[in-house]
């Protein structure tokens, strides 16, 4: 198995907090088990972070790149940087596939794939994943029913860049809050400790905090990894938080807050006087199975996002739909919209397919089905009969158990098929008499030309159509006519729902067709499209309510899905007008 490469970049600025750098330190111990992974951060932002690698007994010496090497690409990109900005962003984009985590900067949108762990506010796009059980939470407890508040944790990260630990003390102090329990403070604080009762315990780090929250009573923390930490030990924690971002974070988990910047002493009160009946605990967040992020990135398996058409990959393509498990993207430079699947497909194209997969989708095994589906061979025939000025000689590529070749032999071709499955190709080659190549389109060597070329429900399938359309320009005579049947992505199903139409469009359809993209496409490989046939039309998805479904209204509606080509499904019939320059 080939091993796939990674470059982590963690943000280390000042003020982004020691959390994602943690995060990010793991991630690296995840990855390193079996690929090579590589940590980048600019030079000013080094010691920080050999600091914080260093107290991980992690070796520091070949991991780090100061500068990105020119030459050198990754297959896997983590950005962990908050708000990437264009320059990194643009430095990076070129050097392999990029997973952005929590981002929420204007780059957001360049990113080939967006995790986002921390509940976020609408960036506007959506990510591919969402779940804060990516968190590397410690072990989920009950809510811890607290009469007396003894131990007090106060955590604003490893940095502190808001001094909100100075503000909250200074707050203790002069109000004289908890000055009978025992309050221990993390991370580094520059002012001056002298002036807090000597009770106070200050530690610059203390290792795995998370795991013993539990131990406290009580949290103080801002919005961010700790408060999460917090509720997941089902110890109650307040938030004092550093901006109005924050203030708005808390208040979309329900999480409570004590102020921004300054402690507000109204809002403490409240939540000691309600003590222990105060219902902290928001558990909907946290759910009860745990992912780890790095096995979540690990499940991410293809990288390459380059345009089957005309093979662009540059940096301007554009993603229109993100789901977990792939992508779409639109083609700046010929307009196809494609997919780009995440996992390894398995499977796709065995016996079952025709079988016990086929069955699940249409209820019955495809030779039951066989006599519907030579019926829908008579439209298609007729219209190819019509515009076909060149002569029999017919290839129907995907030809399965041969309905469409039947069909064409009663019009008067001499078919041959393309097909992969054996059971079908030998079915065909003895039940039925057809010449049938064995395998891919792209991979059967012939030098026979032909009058008519088919593809009904094969094109979305392929991954590299440039290589499939020169050939099918190849195989065909001047004059010759290509057809294909394909899904509509301006029919009515995505009409009513584009992100659902893209989401319930099956793993194995590479491309997305309609008729205004095949007429560009075809041009591109010398064809000119001499009749469009809009078919699937389902007056039912039109409205969902009972009201409709009745046959009056069911024709009227399948009467506009015709006018305005509303049909989920159609096919192409094109001629072949010029040969195509090597
Ligand atoms: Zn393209």
């Amino acid at each position: 198995m080939r091993t796939n490469s990674y470059l982590l970049v963690p943000s280390c600025v000042d003020g982004n907090g020691t959390g994602h750098l943690r995060r990010i330190i793991n991630l690296y111990k995840k990855l390193k088990k079996n690929s090579a992974v590589f940590v980048y951060v600019p030079v000013s932002q080094i010691p920080y972070l050999y600091e914080n690698m260093l107290e991980e007994n992690i070796d520091t010496n070949d991991l780090i790149l100061k500068t990105l090497p020119v030459q050198k690409k990754w297959n896997y990109i983590v950005v962990d940087y908050m708000e990437t900005p264009v320059e990194l962003f643009l430095s990076l984009k070129e050097k392999g596939f990029l997973i952005g985590i929590d981002e929420g900067g204007d780059q957001r949108g360049g990113f080939d794939y967006l995790i986002d762990i921390i509940p976020s506010l609408e960036f506007g796009i959506k990510p591919n994943y969402s779940s804060v059980s990516l968190m590397n939470l410690p072990e989920r407890r009950e809510f811890k029913k607290i009469s007396e508040f003894s131990k007090i944790l106060i955590s604003f990260g490893g940095e502190d860049y808001f001094s909100l630990t100075k503000n909250l003390l200074e707050f203790f102090k002069e109000n004289g809050y908890f000055s009978n329990s025992e309050i221990t403070v993390v991370g580094k604080n520059n002012f001056d400790r002298s002036v807090f009762k000597d009770s106070i315990i200050f530690n610059d780090r203390i290792d795995n905090l998370k795991s013993i929250i539990y131990e406290y009573d009580l949290v103080f923390t801002s919005f961010g990894f700790t408060a999460f930490e917090s509720l997941a030990s089902g110890v109650p924690f307040l938030l004092l938080n550093p901006s109005i971002y924050h203030h708005k974070l808390s208040n979309k988990c329900n999480f409570v807050e004590i102020g921004v910047e300054n402690p507000n002493k109204h809002k403490l009160d409240q939540f000691l006087k309600a003590g222990k009946n105060f219902n902290i605990l928001q558990g909907k967040y946290i759910p009860g199975i745990y992912t780890n992020l790095g096995d979540f990135i690990l499940t991410l398996n293809n990288t390459v996002t380059i345009c089957p058409v005309c093979h662009y990959e540059g940096k301007s393509i554009n993603i229109i739909h993100r789901f977990q498990n792939r992508n779409f993207y639109k083609c700046p430079e010929c307009g196809i919209t494609y997919q780009v699947y995440f996992k390894q497909l398995t499977n796709s194209y065995m016996k079952n397919y025709f079988f016990d997969d086929y069955k699940n989708q249409y209820g019955c095994t495809y030779l039951e089905d066989f006599e519907n589906i030579k019926k829908l061979a008579v439209p298609r025939l007729k219209i190819i009969n019509i515009i076909n000025k060149s002569g029999f000689n017919l290839l129907d590529v995907g030809c399965a158990y041969g309905p469409f070749l039947i069909e064409s032999e009663n019009n008067g071709y001499i078919p041959d098929g393309v097909e992969i499955i054996s059971d079908a190709v030998e079915y065909v080659r003895s039940k039925l008499g057809f010449l049938v190549y064995q395998g891919t389109y792209e991979s059967i060597k012939s030098d026979k030309k032909y009058d008519v070329i088919t593809m009904w429900y094969v094109i979305e399938h392929f991954a590299d159509l440039k290589l499939v359309l020169t050939k099918v320009n190849k195989q065909l005579k001047l004059g010759g006519i290509f057809a294909f049947a394909t899904p509509n992505s301006s029919g009515i199903s995505a009409f009513k729902d584009k992100h659902l139409f893209f989401k319930n469009s099956p793993a194995d359809h590479i491309s997305v067709w309609n008729p205004k993209i095949s007429n560009k496409i075809l041009t591109r490989f010398g064809f000119k499209i001499r009749r469009f046939r809009i078919t699937g039309h389902h007056a039912e998805r039109f409205l969902p309510f009972p009201l409709f479904k009745t046959k009056l209204w069911y024709s009227i509606f399948v009467i506009i899905s015709r006018i305005f080509g509303l049909g989920d499904t159609f096919e192409v019939y094109a001629e072949k007008m010029k040969e195509l320059n090597d």
